[in-house]
C-alpha cells in the first residue's frame, strides 16, 4: 500500500508512484468555478519535486507550448523525483488574448504573488496556486516569453531574495538552463519572486513572443528544461555541458509617458550604450512626445513592437 508520502497530491488530483495524472483542479474565484488544468507526475524512485508553470502570461505561446509538451510526454517510470505542470494558470486570459492581463480583474497576474484569498480575482488564483502547486516545490521554473506586442532575445531571471542559498541555487539553475543570457531581478510580487522569498529555489525563463510559437522558441524552453532536470538526475542523460553566460545585473526598463505611438530605433540583442536613444513616442500628427535615452551600456532585452502606446506602458528594457 502507497504511504501518503508516496502520494503527490495537488488539490483533488493524485498520482501514487510511477503514475501520471493528468486532470483539472476547480476551485472558487470571485464566487465562480475556476479551472486549473494540471498534470502530476510522481517517479518511480524519490528525488526532488520540479514545478513548472506557463500562461501567468497566457499569450506568451512559446511557454505554454512547452510546458504542453513537458506534461504530455513526460515518463514516470524514468522520472526520479515528481514533476508538477501547469500549462495555462490564466485561462480566462488565455481564451481572450488579453495582453500583460486577467480580464477579470485587468491585472496582471505576475505582480499579485503570493496572492490574497479575499482579494481580486488575480490574487486568489495567485493564492490558491501558491498554497497548492508552488508551495510543494523544492525546484520552480515559470516559463514566459514576449507578450503579443513584445519581442524579445532570450534570457533567464533569477531573484535576489536576500537568502544566500535560495538565490546561489536560483543563479545555478539559470546557469544550468543553458540561455547564454542571465538578468537578476527584485521586482516584487512575480510567481518566482514570491517562491524564492519563501525559500524555493527558483527562475523565469523568457523566450517567443508576439503571438508566435516557433519550433526555436518552444525548444529553448523544453531544452532547458531537460538540462535542468538532467543537472538535477531527475532524468537520464547526464549532466548537460555547460553554456557561455552573460550576467546582467540590472534589467532596466523604460516606460512611455504618453499616450501616442511608439518608435523604436533599435531591435532586441542590439547593443546599445548610455544615452543612446532607443526609440521616441510621438503624437498624431508627428510631434516628438517624448525620446527614450538608454539608462546604460547594456543590451537590448525586450522592445514593444505596437505602434500603439499609452501613458505607463513598457516600451524596452535593458539589461545592463
Ligand atoms: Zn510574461
Amino acid at each position: 500500500m502507497p504511504t501518503a508520502r508516496d502520494v503527490l497530491t495537488v488539490g483533488t488530483l493524485s498520482a501514487g508512484h510511477g503514475e501520471k495524472r493528468y486532470g483539472t483542479n476547480e476551485f472558487s474565484v470571485d464566487g465562480q468555478p475556476y479551472r486549473l488544468p494540471m498534470w502530476l507526475i510522481n517517479g518511480v524512485t524519490e528525488g526532488p519535486t520540479l514545478v513548472v508553470t506557463a500562461g501567468v502570461h497566457a499569450a506568451e505561446y512559446a511557454s505554454i507550448a512547452a510546458a504542453l509538451e513537458l506534461g504530455r510526454s513526460l515518463d514516470p517510470a524514468s522520472l526520479c523525483g515528481r514533476v508538477i505542470v501547469v500549462p495555462v494558470v490564466d485561462m480566462p486570459a488565455f481564451s481572450a488574448r488579453s495582453i500583460y492581463v486577467c480580464p477579470l480583474d485587468g491585472k496582471n497576474p505576475n505582480r499579485v504573488f503570493p496572492g490574497n484569498p479575499r482579494g481580486s480575482a488575480s490574487e486568489q488564483i495567485a493564492d490558491w496556486l501558491f498554497r497548492n502547486v508552488i508551495s510543494q516545490a523544492t525546484y520552480y521554473v515559470d516559463l514566459h516569453g514576449g507578450d503579443l506586442i513584445e519581442a524579445l532575445v532570450p534570457f533567464t531571471i533569477f531573484f535576489r531574495s536576500g537568502d544566500k542559498r535560495v538565490d546561489e541555487t536560483s543563479l545555478e539553475m539559470a546557469k544550468i538552463f543553458g540561455i547564454p543570457f542571465l538578468v537578476s531581478s527584485e521586482v516584487k510580487g512575480s510567481a518566482f519572486g514570491a517562491a524564492s522569498v519563501a525559500g524555493i529555489p527558483s527562475i523565469l525563463a523568457e523566450a517567443g513572443g508576439q503571438g508566435i510559437w516557433t519550433p526555436e522558441d518552444v525548444q529553448c524552453h523544453t531544452n532547458g528544461l531537460s538540462r535542468l532536470m538532467r543537472h538535477l538526475k531527475m532524468i537520464p542523460g547526464g549532466a548537460p555541458e555547460s553554456v557561455q553566460c552573460t550576467l546582467l545585473e540590472r534589467f532596466l526598463w523604460l516606460r512611455s509617458d504618453h499616450e501616442g505611438f511608439w518608435y523604436p530605433a533599435v531591435a532586441v540583442n542590439d547593443a546599445v550604450k548610455a544615452g543612446q536613444n532607443l526609440g521616441c513616442v510621438k503624437d498624431c500628427e508627428g510631434l516628438l512626445l517624448q525620446t527614450a535615452l538608454s539608462p546604460a551600456d547594456g543590451v537590448v532585452l525586450f522592445t514593444v513592437s505596437s505602434l500603439a502606446i499609452n501613458r505607463t506602458d513598457p516600451l524596452l528594457a535593458v539589461g545592463a
